[in-house]
This record gives C-alpha cells, structure tokens and sequence, in this order.
C-alpha cells in the first residue's frame, strides 16, 4: 500500500541547500573525568528530498543526535542548520516555533492525544504553530496515508499500524521541511511495519519530504537512501541504499567484540 498521489505536489521544485545541515556538533554530558561525550564532532549535509537511516549499538549517540539536530537538545559545541536557518544560538521559543511548523515527528509510541479524533489529532500541530486548522488539509494527509474514512474516529478505535499512520499524516500536515522519526516500527510487527516504512519512502518519493529516522532494525534502514551508522558518538560508516543483509553485516562489524589477543591462540 503507498501514498495517495495528489494532484499538488507539495514541493514541485526542492529547496536549495540542505534540509539538514550539522557541522562540528559535539554534546557532553557532565564535565571532568566523569564527562560522557554523547557526539563528538558530526558533519553533515542532508538533501532535501532524501531518506536517512542512523543506527548504531546502544548508547552510540542516536538519540542524543535526533534532539540535536531536531532542535530538542542543545549541542555543546557546532551548528545545526534546519532548512538552511542556523538554529544554535536561537531561543527556547522560537526553537519551538521552528519545530512545531517546520519539523513533523513521529515516535515508537505513536504519541496520539486519545480524547482527540484522528482528523484532530492530524490538526494538532496547525494549532499548536498558531495557523488555522485546515480540515480539507487534514483529509488530504489522512487521504495519503490510506485513512481517508477514518478521520471521525479515536486512535483507539484503530489498529497500531493504523495509529502509525495517523502519526505520519499529523507529521507531514505542515509539509515540514523535514520528518525526524525515532524507532517508528518498533512497536509493529513485520507487515504493518512494512506498511508504514512504505508510507514513509512515498512521502520522500513523491511529495519531496525529507525523513531521518533512527532505528536498530536493518529491514527498516533497508528503505532508506542512506544509512549512516554511529559508534562512540562518531559517524563510524555510511552505505548507500543496501538490503537489509548488507546494513546487518555493517552493523556486526559494529558491535563484534575486538579481536582477541593472537598470543594466546594454542
Ligand atoms: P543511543 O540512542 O544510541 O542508545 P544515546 O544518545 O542515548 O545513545 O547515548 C549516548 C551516550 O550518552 C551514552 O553513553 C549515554 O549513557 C549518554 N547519555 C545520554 N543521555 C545522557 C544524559 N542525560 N546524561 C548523561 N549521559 C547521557
């Protein structure tokens, strides 16, 4: 199942420039001998339009890297550049003015709002960013992502692939420069993963979206562009668009244990 063509595309010509920029971006945690360098020194340059993967072992930065370059956490040292506005140095509330109507998200838990329908959960963030709730914008989303006929509905009428789905319309409803997506299929199984990391790459493919996702699953990275892998808080390796066997393979020779010491073999 994919995206809904609509006969508008969203961005008929990309932007120039990056959606994505970070240069030199280092986070520390704690100062000292007890710091705890979360990033140290990631350079990048996403396009617009483009699919990213990170994955990486626990506690290889990936987390700490979606807040940074979200505009979720603030970096110790570089710049991160959104849509080509440098947003380092900008305050707690135009930080949230930036993320709430230019960056769509998307989470493991779904994050729908229960009391809410489905069409006012797609609406959330039109509201939160100050613009008019734009219902006929809301069946649009809801009409990509299959659930045209669901808008009436509570998420808890809904299945989970279904909710997910729900979540992608609400993060595309701005048509924000770029959707940042944290294990979105960890709580789904295979066919409706599928589903949704379908729906993902037809947002890229065909209405210009530009998604960075996070995730330890080499299925899901499959449909990515690009998969950049993190190790100690570094960009350790990137691949192209590969099958899941090939970013698996990458992701072992991660996380193998050093070789052992060759002296000791009999
Ligand atoms: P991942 O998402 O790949 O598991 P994280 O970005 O969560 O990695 O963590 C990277 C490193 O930073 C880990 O060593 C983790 O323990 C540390 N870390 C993350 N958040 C904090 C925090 N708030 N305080 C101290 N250390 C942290």
């Amino acid at each position: 199942m994919g995206l809904r063509r609509t006969k508008r595309p969203e961005h008929p010509t990309p932007p120039s420039g990056a959606a994505v920029e970070l240069a030199g971006v280092r986070r520390q945690y704690g100062r000292g001998d007890g710091a705890v360098h979360a990033l140290r020194g990631i350079d990048l340059a996403l396009p617009h339009g483009s699919f990213t993967a990170v994955m990486g072992p626990s506690g290889s930065g990936k987390s700490t890297f979606l807040q940074c370059a979200a505009g979720l956490d603030r970096p110790t040292a570089g710049s991160v550049r959104l849509g080509g506005t440098e947003i380092s140095g900008m305050s707690e509330n135009r930080l949230t003015e930036l993320r709430r109507s230019r960056l769509g998200f998307v989470f493991q838990a779904f994050n729908l709002l229960p009391s809410l329908t489905v069409e006012q959960n797609v609406l959330l963030p039109m509201r939160l960013a100050g613009q008019r709730p734009d219902r006929r914008r809301a069946a649009e989303v809801l009409g990509q992502v299959g659930l045209g006929d669901k808008g009436g509905r509570r998420p808890s009428e809904l299945s989970g692939g279904q909710q997910q789905r729900v979540a992608l319309a609400r993060a595309l409803v701005t048509s924000p420069d770029v959707v940042f997506a944290d294990e979105p299929t960890g709580a789904l199984d295979t066919t409706t993963a599928a589903e949704v990391l379908t729906l993902l790459r037809d947002a890229v493919d065909t209405l210009g979206a530009t998604v960075v996702m996070v995730t330890h699953d080499p299925v899901a990275a499959g449909y990515a562009d690009r998969v950049l892998f993190l190790s100690d808080g570094a960009i350790a390796d990137t691949l192209p668009r590969s099958g899941p066997a090939r970013i698996a393979d990458r992701m072992r020779a991660l996380t193998a244990p050093a070789p052992a010491y060759a002296g000791t073999a009999a």
